[in-house]
């Protein structure tokens, strides 16, 4: 489709944040266009197929605890869901830990886990339920601190920070110091208390294929990189665009680099390593964390959860490290933590993300200043969460935005 000379909004970037902008403003009327670099849609949401399985670039699934789940089409996506809770290691032997509010069946395996003596066992309950009903607003007025503190507040104890806390949040934050934001933590305990984690049936990619298909592909340029922008117009390597609105719905890093005054945060990474079992060893969809002194965060069986992710019935297995290791380093780690022999995995692929999230550091600037002036607006997870929800919500923010500044009087919450 060739780009317009002109259009009522421009927006760069179809990640996440790009695409809630621009669904919002087809549904107003407006004429948006969206200038993206790469050749699909949705960003750091991106899935190719291996050897006929489904590979997202990068583990990470979504949480339907998130707020903006309203936002989309949740059974069209097809969801195969975790359980909610992990695989734990200890003494050479696995233990379940399962939220016993949402599977209380699985509440003794949750007893006999080894994260402490019962009181430490009790206040990893608490710390849950905490975040599960205290509403939002309180929440946030809690003295903000290290997630690390948070825990040790919550007197958790050292196992349940060893074993389960430290590799779980090290696979959802990228970071295992636990330096990140405590209102960040509650946030996102939040999202896990009360919603579910699942993966698409076709990938974590369909989730932006979803927005894409509301906005239209008349309205969606790939292969765009965009050079420079200001608030009447972007320039690219495909032509310049004028427009009344820009917003600029990059990455961080890019972020800054097309506008001087978007600060990035560091970003974080992670290695994903594939491999493919004959069978999978669990009985069911549960995350298992890495142990003390290993190099794995974690390591799922996707296909326990989303079978979908499989041409044919075997297991298809994720394991994280932070560090950008390399398969040979992790493959007995990957054995160990699934029980299985070595000779049993097959490596399929291995993936870096070096900017695979912004960090959310103490002080947490939630919802950043989205509207620069003068036309100019920007938008992405680095203006709220480093997360889907963050991207989402910071689209639907900037949306509202750009309506007021294209017809003032817009009340706030339209979009
Ligand atoms: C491996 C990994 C695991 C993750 N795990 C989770 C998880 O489990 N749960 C969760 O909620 N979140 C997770 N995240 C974070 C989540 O994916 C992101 O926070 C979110 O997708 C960011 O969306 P965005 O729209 O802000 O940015 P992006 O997705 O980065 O979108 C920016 C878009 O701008 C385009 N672009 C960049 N420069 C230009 C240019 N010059 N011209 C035109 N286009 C340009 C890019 O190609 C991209 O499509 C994970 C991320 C990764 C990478």
């Amino acid at each position: 489709m060739p780009l317009p000379t002109r259009a009522e909004v421009v927006v760069v970037g179809a990640g996440l944040a790009g695409l809630s902008v621009a669904t919002r403003l087809v549904d107003a009327g407006r004429d948006v266009h969206v200038l993206e670099a790469a050749a699909h849609a949705g960003g750091r949401l991106a899935t190719e197929r291996v050897d006929g399985f489904v590979v997202d670039r990068g583990f990470q699934v979504f949480n339907t605890g998130y707020p903006r789940a309203a936002d989309l089409d949740l059974p069209a996506l097809d969801f195969g869901w975790f359980t909610p809770g992990a695989v734990v290691w200890d003494g050479g032997r696995a233990h379940r830990v399962v939220d016993p509010r949402r599977r209380p069946t699985a509440a003794l395996d949750t007893l006999r886990s080894p994260l402490g003596p019962l009181p430490r066992k009790v206040a990893v309950a608490a710390f849950s339920a905490r975040a599960a009903y205290t509403p939002v607003s309180r929440l946030l007025a809690t003295s903000e601190t290290s997630a690390d503190e948070r825990l040790a507040r919550a007197r958790v104890g050292a196992a349940a920070r060893e074993r389960f806390f430290g590799p779980f949040l090290a696979g959802v934050l990228l970071e295992d110091r636990l330096e990140t934001s405590s209102r960040y933590l509650d946030l996102l305990w939040r999202s896990f208390a009360r919603g579910a984690t699942g993966l698409p049936a076709r990938g974590i990619q369909a989730i932006g294929a979803q927005l894409a298909g509301r906005v239209g592909a008349e309205r969606l340029h790939h292969g765009v990189r965009v050079g420079e922008v200001s608030g009447t117009a972007v320039t690219s390597d495909a032509g310049r665009v004028r427009a009344d609105a820009v917003v600029v719905a990059t990455d961080p890093a890019t972020a800054a680099e097309l506008v001087p005054a978007v600060q990035a945060s560091a970003p974080r990474q992670v290695t994903t390593h594939y491999h493919v079992l004959p069978a999978s060893p669990w009985p069911d969809p549960l995350i298992v964390l890495g142990t003390p002194g290993g190099q794995l965060v974690n390591s799922v069986v996707l296909t326990d959860a989303q079978p979908a992710y499989g041409p044919d019935g075997r297991a298809l297995v994720a394991s994280n490290s932070l560090a950008p290791t390399r398969e040979a380093d992790v493959r007995e780690e990957v054995a160990r933590l699934h029980g299985v022999a070595v000779a049993d995995l097959e490596h399929l692929t291995t993936v870096t993300v070096t900017g695979a999230q912004p960090a959310a550091l103490p002080p947490l600037q939630l919802r950043r200043p989205v509207d620069l002036g003068g036309g100019l607006f920007v938008c992405g997870d680095h203006r709220d969460t480093p997360s889907i929800q963050g991207a989402m919500a910071s689209g639907r923010r900037t949306a509202a935005a750009v309506l007021r500044s294209l017809r003032p009087g817009t009340p706030p919450g339209a979009a």
